[in-house]
């Protein structure tokens, strides 16, 4: 159907927390306005906000503009339009009611998430992680920050979210009236919340980095700022990273050698997300382990067999981190 209507389609996101009481009459009035546009994509609406993957008929942009700027808090919305536009990105228009428009683990009712810090460019951060009076802190976790952070970044050694949130107010208690607490995320959306948080927990001056890396990196490319990042930006599709700089800031986490590509252990059973030079890929097949080579070796049936009723928590909860892996840094937030 898309082929045959032979229009182009401009594929973006956006978010935005905000206090919707009853979501479902909100995603119905999204639904209805959207599908007369010819609106395809993945949206999710809960009480606390609208978290939104879309693509839109090139034709229809403006109107879909207006149907944004009719609703109070998404006027002025910032788009983030992708980068490599692909006409097939989404099929269908899904609007569904979640808990939640971003699974964080954390308790909306103790603090309010639109009570969010001050949103900064390219230009404005770059000024404000320069003065000796800001904390630069690092939203994402330990995986992302070990192949890419900015220059003087706290980077918390977290597999979540919320297991960042405490280890990092415990950590800058005394930062809390007199300095500027500045964070940054892949696209924005962690900091909204734990802007929200720190601000709830008393910090007094509170910034993020608007669109997160994605954005700072387009706006330092646009307008020849200075590029702060070093490395390279964590991604959460096939990609796995993008490079920002030239820097390899980390190492494969078999032999030691200065590296940032991250790949998956390639046994199935495993899948672990580790670190991985050329050389030791080749190598290990691509395993993390003789053990996983081992197992990846084996005929299918085999290996299908062997993980016959095993639970396998570390796909999801262990990215990263394995005693398999020799040069992987198991270290406390350090200052880096
Ligand atoms: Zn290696
Ligand atoms: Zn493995």
């Amino acid at each position: 159907m898309i082929k045959k209507a032979g229009r182009k389609r401009l594929t973006l996101s956006f978010y935005q927390y905000a206090h919707i009481d009853q979501p479902d009459i909100f995603r119905d009035h999204l639904f209805l306005q959207w599908n007369k546009l010819d609106v395809l994509g993945r949206i999710y609406v809960a009480k606390e906000g609208i978290n939104a993957q879309l693509s839109v008929p090139a034709l229809f942009f403006h109107e879909f503009k207006r149907s944004l700027d009719d609703i109070d808090f998404l006027q002025g919305v910032r788009l983030n339009i992708a980068v490599e536009q692909d006409n097939y990105s989404f099929l269908k228009l899904k609007i569904k009611v979640r808990d939640k428009i971003v699974a964080d683990g954390l308790n909306d009712a103790t603090f309010d998430v639109t009570d969010k810090g001050v949103h900064v460019n390219a230009t404005r951060f770059n000024e404000l992680i320069a003065r000796p009076d800001t904390v630069l802190v690092d939203m994402r976790n330990h995986y992302e920050s070990e192949i890419g952070h900015f220059q003087g970044a706290i980077t918390p050694d977290v597999d979540t979210f919320r297991e960042s949130l405490p280890i990092i107010e415990e950590q800058l208690q005394d930062a809390k009236e007199d300095k500027n607490l500045v964070m940054y995320c892949t696209g924005g959306i962690r900091c909204e919340k734990a802007s929200a948080y720190f601000k709830h927990k008393g910090f007094k001056n509170v910034f993020q980095l608007e669109g997160g890396i994605i954005e700072y990196t387009r706006q330092v490319k646009d307008q020849s700022l200075e590029n702060k990042f070093h490395g390279k930006n964590f991604v959460f599709d096939h990609r796995l990273s993008e490079r920002i700089s030239e820097d390899i800031i980390s190492q494969c986490h078999q032999c030691g050698k200065s590296c940032d590509t991250h790949v998956n252990c390639a046994n199935e059973a495993c899948h672990l997300l580790f670190i991985q030079c050329e050389e030791c890929t080749g190598k290990m097949d691509q395993c993390c382990s003789q053990s996983c080579k081992e197992t990846h070796g084996l005929p299918y049936e085999e290996q299908k067999a062997l993980r016959k009723g095993k639970k396998n928590g570390r796909r999801i909860f262990k990215k990263g981190r394995s005693p398999v892996l020799k040069y992987k840094k198991e270290s406390s937030p350090e200052q880096s």
